[in-house]
């Protein structure tokens, strides 16, 4: 039988629309071998998504979508099997739950303030005891009709500097990358060319990281073209990262990414599994 591996995806323990054991299914469907599921700053998903993946017969790899604040921007850090029981990484998110919170109790006013009223009753609701994200606002704003797509959700109300924007200081890259190696895990950089940085930035952003302990790199992701492969797959030889491959899928709304559809890592890295 074929590996097919997919490390980076969400389950309702944060914005995922499937339960753990759902996505777990759904993941054996498409032909998954082995799977992690990174929920943001939570690890409630955990235990239920090992428990479904035995019974289905997949290999399941712990793990964990951490944000961070570095120089003033936000990264997101997927950890991969890190020990879900590490008491130092449970207490250090407990951090980031709480923001999490408060942040969407800030989100919730400014929307108030632009005549969006009650968002934060509902993202509560929506997310169910989950990690409230701004995917639940997004929802939650194409829902009620006060935007046509969540695209237009991000544009108008939630994206970077825009209406209901809460700036937020998340955990720290370097305290981040440190909480999952003491819990046994690797640090992975998510999706790297999503953050729009310039050539000088990611320099030095990749520097800071591989100082921090960081050893991975999505070189291949739900949607990467040919060109985002080749660009990420230098920045891993450059920075004697291993390549990482995961979908970010979270709904099966969303038909542009599924689980396990990943483009072939390149063959000339060294695959992040071989680390486990
Ligand atoms: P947060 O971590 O709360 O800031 O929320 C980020 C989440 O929102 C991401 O993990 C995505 O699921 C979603 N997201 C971010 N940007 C967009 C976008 N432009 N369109 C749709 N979803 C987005
Ligand atoms: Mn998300
Ligand atoms: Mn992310
Ligand atoms: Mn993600």
């Amino acid at each position: 039988m074929t590996e097919k591996y997919d490390l980076h995806c969400h389950s309702t323990a944060s914005d995922g629309s499937l339960s753990p054991t759902e996505v777990i299914e759904r993941a054996q469907q498409q032909g998954v071998t082995s799977i992690a599921l990174t929920d943001h700053d939570t690890i409630n998903g955990q235990a239920e998504a090992a428990k479904a993946a035995t019974a289905n017969d997949i290999k399941f790899i712990p793990g964990i979508e951490i944000s961070t604040t570095w120089e003033n921007k936000c990264f997101h850090i997927v950890g991969l099997n890190i020990d879900p029981k590490n008491q130092t990484l449970i207490s250090s998110i407990s951090h980031l739950q709480q923001l999490r919170t408060e942040r969407a109790k800030k989100i919730a006013l400014k929307l108030e303030k632009r005549r969006v009223p009650d968002a934060y009753k509902a993202v509560v609701k929506m997310a169910n005891g989950g990690m409230i994200t701004r995917a639940h606002f997004a929802n939650f704003l194409l829902e009620n009709n006060y935007v046509t797509s969540q695209q237009q959700a991000f544009d108008r109300y939630l994206g970077n500097g825009k209406t209901a924007f809460v700036a937020t200081v998340w955990a720290d890259l370097t305290n981040v990358v440190a909480w999952i190696n003491q819990a046994g895990g690797v640090a992975v950089i998510a999706h790297p060319l999503r953050y729009k940085l310039t050539a000088s930035w990611m320099r030095r952003f990749l520097t800071a990281f591989k100082e921090a302990g960081g050893q991975g790199i999505e070189v291949v992701t739900g949607r990467s073209s040919a060109e985002e492969i080749r660009r990420s797959l230098a920045y891993a030889k450059q920075y004697q990262l291993s390549a990482s491959t995961g979908s970010d899928f979270h709904t099966p709304t969303n038909q542009w990414v599924e689980l396990g559809r990943l483009a072939a890592l390149p063959e000339n890295i060294q695959p992040i599994w071989e680390l486990f």
